[in-house]
């Protein structure tokens, strides 16, 4: 009978592996997992398998203390290609912004504190002039996410008035955030106009009654509608308001505050156009193209900001001091005129493609042997990098990757890409056709040793 060959806890906390453990957590921690890995022990024996060792009970239960005590969200390395990638957490700080949030974590701060008079500050001061400076607005706020501003503003704005949004920018962005829902949640109420495809200043027009709360434009951030389409501009829609005192939202989506088109981009809608425009209020993310941390920011006019200000949902809101940290350093690198150099999306965006390609090639090199020993094909290729994370829909940058055609390693390019994710430095890629692609663009270049190691294990099979 396998039940009587199962090892009893006393001898499995005896074990070797295991005396280190109980010297640094408590032993009833680790004794209540050697009990847990018994029980899957004699589930196993149940259905017919052997009882394990002493020694496999024990490896067995630090393994569940290395995964139990593993720090979470793990860094990975991105070498998708997709530059804002919201399941990889969007945009990497740059070291200015890390080190801003690592300060105010550490100690104390002045957050709320006016070392001048000695009395109670505001968070939202020293973002007031970069605002105002990268902007052009008389006024700026800052909360949590881009969907909190929004949300906060139809709730300080319209609750209980009508909102009226062109049918073509009821849209989706994800993650659950609907724009219909979002002014339902307000309590404002929709009033879609036109049609998907086609909207004009006069679908607004006839829809204004004196109740009208705003007109709500919102950046259509992952998808495009090409052809027979019409869309009313953000100017034109000022002016209408202007005529009926009926203020213009504008949310943005992605803050981006450079001009995509040096890049060969499609122009990607920036704040300050809709500041110029005369817009009221204008809402972004940090953490897209603006390249910070989570946050959403407002800008618009000293009356209109003030009211959300005075909002009880800004409180529920508020910004937390890391991000709002990181948030000031990383717009410190737009008033310094050092953005593409210091922040890693637009390093990103902005690395020459001798460069991408020269990276690729440095991997092919290093990777000889292990690419040899598994029988891979490697060459490096033009491929695409994305700018992803709504932001630039279906837009994509020429690239350079590193390309592996692996039928013969175990588990196809499938089995490659799962031991690279499931290495000490996950390393994350993407498959196209039946070969395994990576892109040096994503991947900072501090990461490379650990991709390269990754790549070797993966590669052997792990
Ligand atoms: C991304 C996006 C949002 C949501 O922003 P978060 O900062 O993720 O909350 C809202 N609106 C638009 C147009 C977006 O692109």
């Amino acid at each position: 009978m396998q039940f009587r060959n199962i090892p009893s806890v006393e001898r499995v906390i005896a074990a070797e592996p295991l005396a280190d453990a109980i010297q640094a957590y408590s032993r009833e921690w680790i004794v209540a997992l050697v009990r847990q890995q018994l029980e899957k022990a004699r589930d196993g024996v149940r259905q017919g398998g052997a009882a394990p060792s002493v020694a496999e009970v024990a490896e067995a239960t630090c393994r569940a203390i290395a995964e139990m005590t593993r720090p979470a969200p793990r860094p990975v390395i991105n070498a998708t290609g997709v530059i804002i990638h919201t399941n990889l957490g969007r945009a990497p700080l740059s070291r200015a912004a890390v080190e801003a949030a690592r300060l105010s974590a550490e100690g104390y701060s002045n957050l709320e504190f006016d070392l001048e008079s000695g009395r109670r500050g505001s968070r939202q001061a020293p973002l007031q002039s970069l605002l105002q400076e990268l902007t052009g607005a008389e006024a700026g706020l800052v909360v949590n996410n881009n969907a909190a501003a929004v949300l906060l503003g139809l709730s300080a704005l319209a609750a209980g008035k009508p909102v009226i949004v062109s049918r073509g920018e009821a849209v989706e962005i994800g993650g659950g955030f609907r724009i219909p829902d979002v002014l339902a949640q307000s309590g404002a109420q929709l009033v879609d106009v036109g049609t998907t495809n086609r909207t004009y200043a006069r679908d607004y027009e006839s829809a204004i009654t004196d109740r009208t709360g705003a007109f709500l434009k919102a950046h259509a951030s992952n998808f495009r509608v090409e052809g027979f389409t019409a869309a009313v501009a953000p100017e034109e829609l000022v002016a209408l308001g202007a005529r009926h005192n009926i203020p213009v939202l504008h949310d943005v989506g992605s803050g981006c505050l450079l001009p995509t088109e040096k890049y060969e981009l499609a122009h990607e809608p920036t704040p300050q156009e809709s500041v110029a425009a005369g817009v009221g209020l204008t809402f972004f993310s940090g953490d897209k193209l603006l390249g910070g941390p989570q946050a959403g920011i407002v800008v618009g006019t000293k009356d209109l900001v003030g009211r959300l200000e005075r909002h009880p949902l800004a409180r529920a809101f508020r910004i937390d001091k890391l991000s709002l940290a990181s948030l000031v350093a990383t717009l410190l690198h737009y008033r310094l005129g050092e953005a593409e150099g210091e922040i890693p999306v637009w390093q990103m965006i902005s690395m020459p493609l001798p460069v991408v390609k020269e990276r690729a090639e440095t991997w092919l090199a290093a990777l000889e042997q292990a690419l040899a020993d598994a029988g891979v094909e490697a060459k490096v290729e033009p491929g695409r990098s994305a700018i992803g994370g709504g932001s630039l829909p279906g837009e994509t940058l020429p690239s350079w990757v590193l390309a592996l055609a692996c039928p013969a390693t175990p588990g196809g390019p499938e089995g490659v890409i799962r031991r690279l994710r499931g290495g000490d430095s996950p390393v994350v890629a993407r498959i196209e056709g039946d070969r395994v692609l990576l892109d040096p663009r994503t991947v900072l270049p501090e990461e490379e040793d650990g991709l390269l190691q990754g790549l070797n294990e993966a590669l052997a099979g792990g």
